[in-house]
C-alpha cells in the first residue's frame, strides 16, 4: 500500500491511495487539468482511478469533481447519505448515478480493500475521514477536524501509515489579520486541527507501528511546514514514537509516495 497527496490546503484536497490494484483518489477539489498534471508527476493517470471517496461537501474537496466525471465517467464516488444530498444540492453538474451513498458505521468494500468511514467534527452535514485496509496495510485519513473525535481516536492506533490534518498556529491565526468570526470559525470546535492539536492528539494516540505520518491542510498564511513539523514531531516522541517519519504536504506540490 502507497499513498500520496496531490494537493492539500484550503485551495483544493486531493490525495491518493493504492494498494491491491485499486487507486482510490480521495477528496476532489482540484480541476481536471491540475489533476491530470499532478497525477502524471506521481506516474499515475485519471484513467487508473477506480474509485473516489469524498469526505465533505466544501468546494475545496469537491468543486474538481463533475469535471473529473467527465473523463471517467465509470468510476464509483463514495460518501455518507448527507454528504451525497449535499453534494446534489450544491453542484447540480455532478453525475449522482456513479455516487454510492453510505451509513457512516458500515465498512464498505473497493475490490479488495475495506473502507470504513471516521466520523470528524466540521460545520458540514456529515463530514468523515476515512481508514482504508488492504493486503498491503492499513491507511488512516483525516483532515477538516475542529477537534479529534473518538473515532479518530478509535481507529488511529490501527494504522500503518496517515494523514493528518495540521492547519494552523494559533498565535499566528490570531495575528493573521482576518475577521474576527473567521477566526473563531477556523480555531473552534468544527473549524480546523491547529498543530497543537495534532501533537496533543498524536502525543496520546501514536503507537509504534505508524511507520510514516503526513501532515495536512496547512494554512499558507497561519502556518508553516516547519513550524507544523517541529510541533507534531514532539507529540510523536512523547509518544514513544520517534522512528515514525514525519512529512508536510503541500498545496501545490505533489508529495513523495508513501509506503505502509
Ligand atoms: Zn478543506
Ligand atoms: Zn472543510
Amino acid at each position: 500500500m502507497r499513498f500520496c497527496s496531490l494537493a492539500s490546503g484550503s485551495k483544493g484536497n486531493a490525495y491518493l491511495v493504492d494498494d491491491a490494484g485499486e487507486l482510490i483518489l480521495i477528496d476532489c477539489g482540484i480541476g481536471p487539468r491540475t489533476l491530470k498534471t499532478q497525477m502524471a508527476l506521481a506516474g499515475v493517470a485519471i484513467d487508473d482511478i477506480t474509485a473516489v471517496l469524498i469526505t465533505h461537501e466544501h468546494s475545496d474537496h469537491v468543486a474538481g469533481l463533475a469535471a473529473f466525471q467527465r473523463f471517467a465517467p465509470d468510476v464509483p464516488v463514495f460518501m455518507n447519505f448527507s454528504t451525497a444530498d449535499a453534494v446534489c444540492a450544491l453542484y447540480p453538474d455532478v453525475c449522482d448515478e456513479m455516487i454510492v451513498a453510505f451509513e457512516n458505521d458500515s465498512r464498505f468494500p473497493v475490490g479488495d480493500l475495506k473502507v470504513r468511514a471516521i466520523e470528524t467534527s466540521h460545520d458540514v452535514s456529515d463530514p468523515v475521514g476515512y481508514f482504508v485496509e488492504g493486503p498491503g496495510g492499513s491507511y488512516f485519513h483525516i483532515t477538516d477536524t475542529g477537534e479529534p473525535t473518538v473515532e479518530m481516536e478509535e481507529y488511529f492506533d490501527m494504522a500503518d501509515v496517515a494523514t493528518l490534518e495540521s492547519n494552523h498556529d494559533l498565535a499566528m491565526l490570531r495575528s493573521s489579520g482576518r475577521p474576527y468570526h473567521v477566526v473563531r470559525r477556523i480555531e473552534g470546535p468544527c473549524g480546523h486541527l491547529s498543530n497543537d492539536q495534532a501533537a496533543d492528539f498524536v502525543a496520546s494516540c501514536a503507537v509504534p507501528r505508524l511507520k510514516h505520518l503526513a501532515l495536512a491542510h496547512l494554512s499558507q498564511d497561519c502556518n508553516s511546514p516547519h513550524l507544523a513539523l517541529e510541533t507534531v514531531a514532539k507529540g510523536l516522541a512523547c509518544a514513544g514514537c520517534g522512528q515514525t517519519k514525519l512529512t508536510a504536504f503541500s498545496q501545490h506540490r505533489v508529495s513523495d509516495w508513501i509506503y505502509a
